[in-house]
């Protein structure tokens, strides 16, 4: 049993007061807070241990390239990736996105190919894929959603054609916490030899990864939604897609040899990694990650989902709620209206409460479109979440309601 008082303790901001009250952090989807170990271990290794990786014989060197050659080990076990040269670090999921639409795009997609993605992406889950179709005179295709905000699976089948090149798809949607059937969507592609790409920006927190058995192609999420720093992400990729494609970006590390006739590019995964990378960030993540280990992986998911539970129950008792994406099979994430209020003065009001929540269309506008709404009021839990916080969320938005009506 988790002891979510003390493991509170571990995270300075969550007793720090706003306006009146320590804040009650549900901005988790945006990002999350980060425990003392993360902070601490940040903190130490620009004070002993700053130095550039990878390139120097010195001590501070030698120390820090260990150091994040040790992160990506742990990453690598986190998500039970098959070798160490398969984690990409990146600034983020966006950066993973974008690093990947182009090193595919170039070795892979011609005038007339197709790219799925699905109505409920991210943007940073879409405008890659869009980029990338525009210069290689390639079509985007999109997966349809029910009106409970699922993947509309039995579609698929006619989304996908022989001229399908890769499917692009969310573990976990940030506008309605929809854990989609990843490994089911896999499998079909695989039947038919398209690689597939997950964006686990809300995955990975929520649920546990293990690559080898999803069996997907690419994998990518961020530190800063896993208790990690910010500026520091993970592109995951099989090793036979890794050394198929070509690099991102051109600079220092990246390569072997440089003459100016021509540059003989480095062995995985420093190939993708050019230029000076964000080497703390990435010990940080792997701070971040032990952390998790080391409290209990399956211990924290459970308790997130009785906490989520409880919150959902309890949110749709308040009169004038509507939920955006109803499906049974959700994390963390709630996404409501408030009789006719819109978002934003909900969500202003919550902060004078000291409740912080995010308002807006979370960038998700097709899927908003969708829904024909502009935006929703989006509540996303983490572990250190209490039921006690939950029944003030609530109170608070009863409170709301009855200042406007
Ligand atoms: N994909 C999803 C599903 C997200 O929720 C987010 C961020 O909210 C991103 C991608 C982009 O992540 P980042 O801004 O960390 O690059």
């Amino acid at each position: 049993m988790l002891d979510i008082n003390q493991l509170r303790n571990d995270f300075p901001i969550l007793h720090h007061t706003l306006y009146k009250r320590p804040v009650v952090y549900l901005d988790n989807a945006a990002t999350t807070q980060k425990p003392k170990v993360v902070i601490d271990t940040t903190s130490e290794y620009y004070a002993k241990y700053n130095s550039n990786i990878h390139r120097g014989v010195h001590f501070l060197s030698e120390k820090m390239t260990e150091a994040y050659e040790s992160a990506r080990q742990t990453v690598k076990q986190f998500i039970n990736a098959t070798y160490n040269h398969e984690i990409i670090f990146t600034s983020g999921t966006t950066e993973s996105v974008n690093l990947l639409a182009f090193s595919f795009g170039e070795a892979f997609i011609r005038e007339g190919d197709e790219i799925v993605v699905s109505e409920m992406e991210h943007h940073s889950n879409i405008v890659p894929w869009q980029m990338l179709c525009q210069r290689k005179d390639a079509k985007l295709k999109v997966l349809p959603i029910t009106y409970t905000g699922e993947l509309n699976l039995t579609a698929l089948p006619t989304i996908i054609n022989e001229r399908t090149k890769l499917i692009a798809i969310t573990h976990v949607s940030n506008s309605m916490g929809t854990i989609n059937p990843i490994k089911e969507i896999i499998d079909f592609a695989h039947q038919r030899n398209i690689p597939v790409f997950i964006d686990g920006a809300q995955g990975i927190q929520h649920q546990i990864v293990n690559v080898q058995e999803l069996d997907c192609d690419f994998y990518a999420f961020s530190g800063h939604k896993i208790y990690g720093p910010t500026g520091i992400g993970v592109l995951y990729g099989k090793e036979k897609w890794l050394e198929q494609i070509p690099p991102y970006k051109g600079g220092g590390d990246m390569i072997k040899t440089v003459t100016f006739e021509k540059t003989i590019y480095n062995e995985l995964p420093f190939k993708f990694e050019a230029g000076t990378t964000n080497f703390i960030g990435a010990v940080g993540l792997a701070a971040a990650l032990k952390y998790l280990n080391e409290k209990g992986r399956k211990e924290i998911l459970l308790y997130e989902t009785e906490l989520y539970q409880y919150a959902l129950q309890k949110i749709q008792t308040i009169e004038g709620i509507r939920i955006i994406g109803t499906s049974d099979n959700k994390t963390s994430i709630i996404s409501f209206l408030l009789d006719n209020i819109h978002p934003f003065d909900t969500g202003m009001m919550l902060d004078k409460m000291d409740i912080a929540v995010r308002t807006g269309n979370h960038c998700t506008q097709p899927l908003m479109k969708f829904f024909g709404i502009d935006g929703t009021v989006r509540a996303s839990l983490a572990f250190y979440n209490t039921y006690e916080e939950i029944d003030y969320l609530v109170d608070s938005l009863k409170k709301v309601k009855d200042l406007f009506s």
